[in-house]
């Protein structure tokens, strides 16, 4: 059991923003409003996730770092029509797995939980006062496993990955609010008060968010909305193109060749554009259980939605223009 954690650490806890992820969407999926992300030496010391979202009842404390106990998914069909962000049960085990844990979480009712691990052995369980909510501390991330700690890059890589991944998670959550303070200094705080524009405000900046246009189309079986920069503010990395499929932020090559096409001449090769491009569809039209870390999905009808990005965006352009 123990082993196998590990070994499924390797493919869900790659290095700390793979951390972070989980953690937060584990926040996110607990339906809270605010979370709170401290980190230390770029997450290698110490991560610490504060959310005031349902919390773990003091009985399902401990089967939280069980292999494959999810609390999400009750049947066979829930798997194909998927709402939240987890449904493997593999993330607290594999982090506890390879870190020392303490997790301190209340559900507003009853007692509440301290639970204190490393390296996944469970070394103290007692009961715990504190507001309703989770607070999840991880510590000495790859301290058992040396071979794990060989891949992890610079401290400036390993920061630059912590941000990109929390300005996903706030964009395609603009209403929770997000806070992500490294070292004691304040990297990004979003309002969350629903409005995507604000949320790229407190990510990007003011200054982009008013250099962004509102795209919006539908067709059957697509709903597209979002921002998309003006021609004029550009970056030379894809890092600046978000986006979230049914609330889950997704990686896929052919959708930013999309938003790419959709600007057409009005790009210069070699340079990308800020877009956040939020798609919601049928849950069926989209396999997010590809991969464990869930960024890779498959998509049906890929080609259909690849037109209609591009159009919603030469749309908005050519609005811009007149
Ligand atoms: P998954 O998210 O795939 O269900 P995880 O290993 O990430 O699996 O988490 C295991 C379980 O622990 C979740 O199903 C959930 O019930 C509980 N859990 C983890 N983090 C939180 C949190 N921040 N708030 C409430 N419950 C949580
Ligand atoms: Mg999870």
């Amino acid at each position: 059991e123990m082993l196998a954690n590990q070994i499924a650490a390797g493919e869900v806890v790659e290095r700390p923003a793979s951390v972070v992820k989980e953690l937060v969407e584990n926040a996110i999926d607990a339906n809270s409003s605010q979370i709170d992300i401290y980190i230390e030496e770029a997450g290698l010391r110490k991560i610490q996730v504060i959310d005031n979202g349902d919390g773990i009842d003091n009985d399902d404390v401990l089967s939280a770092f069980k292999r494959h106990a999810t609390s999400k998914i009750h049947s066979r069909d829930d798997l194909f029509r998927i709402r939240t962000l987890g449904f493997r049960g593999e993330a607290l085990p594999s982090i506890a797995s390879v870190s020392e844990m303490t997790l301190e979480t209340s559900t507003g009712e009853g007692e509440g939980s301290f639970v204190r691990l490393a390296g996944g052995k469970v070394l103290e369980h007692k009961p715990n006062a504190l507001r309703k909510g989770t607070k999840i501390t991880v510590e000495n991330l790859f301290y058992n496993t040396p071979a794990r700690l060989k891949y992890v890059k610079s401290l400036q890589t390993e920061l630059a990955n912590v941000g990109d991944i929390i300005n996903r998670l706030a964009m395609s959550h603009p209403q929770i609010a997000f806070r992500l303070v490294h070292d004691g200094n304040k990297m990004l705080s979003t309002t969350g008060n629903g409005d995507i524009k604000q949320a790229i405000a407190g990510i990007y900046g003011v200054g982009t968010a008013k250099k962004m246009l509102p795209i919006e189309q539908e067709d059957l079986d697509f709903k597209i909305s979002g921002y998309v920069s003006l021609p004029e503010l550009t970056r030379a990395s894809r890092n600046y193109l978000s986006i979230i499929i049914n609330g889950r932020y997704i990686r896929n090559y052919l959708l930013n060749k999309a938003i790419v096409e959709g600007y057409g001449s009005k790009l210069m090769v070699g340079r990308f554009p800020l877009a956040v491009i939020k798609i919601d569809m049928d849950p069926l039209l989209v396999d997010v259980n590809v991969h464990p870390t869930k960024q890779e999905v498959r998509l049906s009808k890929e080609q259909e939605l690849m037109t209609l990005i591009a159009s919603a965006i030469q749309e908005a352009l050519s609005e811009q223009q007149l």
